[in-house]
């Protein structure tokens, strides 16, 4: 608790820098007598911390978590969202699930970590800027099995109930910018509607996520199908002018299975088919471009993933389930670290007003990190 209380406490929002919150868990290693390695990010205002707890030998169990929030504009809390309050057996704050929860378990069980005579080690792996799209762990994660030691699996504490997943889909994150002409609005026909195009890609949009909603099915996911959103767009000056240009993000969330390439492929198709011939007759300088931002890998464990058999086993799990959102799990996989996700609180409450991680999750994730003080001196 006094941990949690102290991490919440830090204003964490991606947008803002981590490095109080990442002095603050050095200082807490270093009272454990621990050294820790820091990976600053490019500007130097956030950085990802390794530390490796107890344990001389190679491998080693990554136990990784990410420090930054989700913004709390616009959303009505009870109360402050950057001090943990406790009502009914739970624990209210801003990142209490997602997932500062997690991190001040795995920090309460480092003296128990530290204490026993293990062959192989706990990494703790703390990142920064997860929740805009999982950039802040790379670096870290280049350098696993370089300046880094590589951990022979990694649980990615995200909130799940304490369920073991281990799979989840794929973002592609895009920007789709139409270039118009602007004109008068009493003379449409001399101008190219920027907003009228967009609105039209959009539409394009929507019938592809129908169709993907129509071909694909995989039960294990929910919905069981790739899905896609638009989620801002901008455009045009005034409403007596025609707009000459408009902007529009998009997101694509994959199945594991499915082809990212397929639906941006098809958009412009549709765009060099069905609306820029229109728009190039008005004027050349008319065009239509989707860039790539950013994308998450999906995530899918192999079939003899250690890392999810020993979840299995600390959680007494028979079964795994598979999730929609995205983690980090997918990067540690891609780069030969077997991952699993299984952490403290429900997804439901991360991100929202009033965030919330139970007592009893916490005590779920403590019993949990007990049970794998034994494995590592196995
Ligand atoms: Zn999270």
């Amino acid at each position: 608790m006094e941990l949690l209380t102290a991490l919440v406490g830090f204003d964490t929002t991606s947008a803002k820098s981590n490095l109080e919150l990442i002095g603050f868990v050095e200082s807490v290693l270093r009272g454990h007598g621990l050294a820790a390695t820091r990976v600053a990010s490019p500007d130097g205002t956030k950085a990802d911390l390794f530390a490796t707890i107890g344990g001389e030998g190679e491998g080693g169990i990554g136990l990784s978590g990410h420090t930054d929030c989700v913004p709390v504009e616009g959303q009505s809390w009870t109360s402050d969202p950057f001090t943990l309050t406790e009502r009914g057996g739970k624990l209210y704050a801003r990142g209490s699930c997602d997932m500062k929860g997690f991190i001040a378990c795995v920090l309460a069980a480092v003296p128990l970590f530290k204490a026993g005579e293990f062959k192989e080690p706990v990494h703790l792996i703390l990142s920064y800027d997860e929740e805009v799209g999982c950039t802040g762990v790379r670096p870290l994660i280049a350098q696993l099995g370089k300046d880094l030691p590589r951990p022979r699996a990694i649980i990615v504490g995200e909130p799940t109930s304490m369920a073991v997943i281990d799979a989840h889909k794929r973002i592609d994150a895009y920007r789709t910018t139409v270039h118009g002409r602007e004109a008068h609005s009493s003379l449409p026909t001399l101008g190219v509607n920027a907003i009228s195009a967009a609105a039209a890609l959009i539409g394009e949009i929507d019938r592809i996520g129908a169709g993907l909603a129509k071909t694909e099915n995989d039960p294990r996911f929910g919905p069981p199908f790739s899905t896609i959103s638009v989620g801002t767009i901008k455009g045009g000056t005034a409403a007596n002018l025609v707009p000459k240009t408009c902007a529009f993000h998009w997101q694509v969330r994959s199945l594991p299975s499915a082809t990212p390439a397929v639906v941006p492929r098809d958009l412009t198709r549709f765009a060099e088919e069905a609306l820029l011939p229109r728009m190039k007759r008005v004027t050349e300088e008319a065009g239509i471009e989707t860039e790539s931002l950013n994308f998450v890998p999906a995530f899918v464990a192999g079939s003899a993933s250690e890392a999810v058999a020993l979840a299995l086993k600390l959680t007494g799990e028979t079964k795994t389930g598979a999730v929609s959102y995205t983690t980090e799990a997918g990067l540690f996989e891609l780069a030969g670290c077997p991952a699993v996700i299984c952490g403290p609180g429900d997804i439901a409450q991360a991100h929202a007003a009033d965030e919330y991680v139970s007592l009893d999750q916490l005590a779920a994730c403590l019993a949990f990190l007990d049970g794998l003080a034994p494995e590592l001196s196995k």
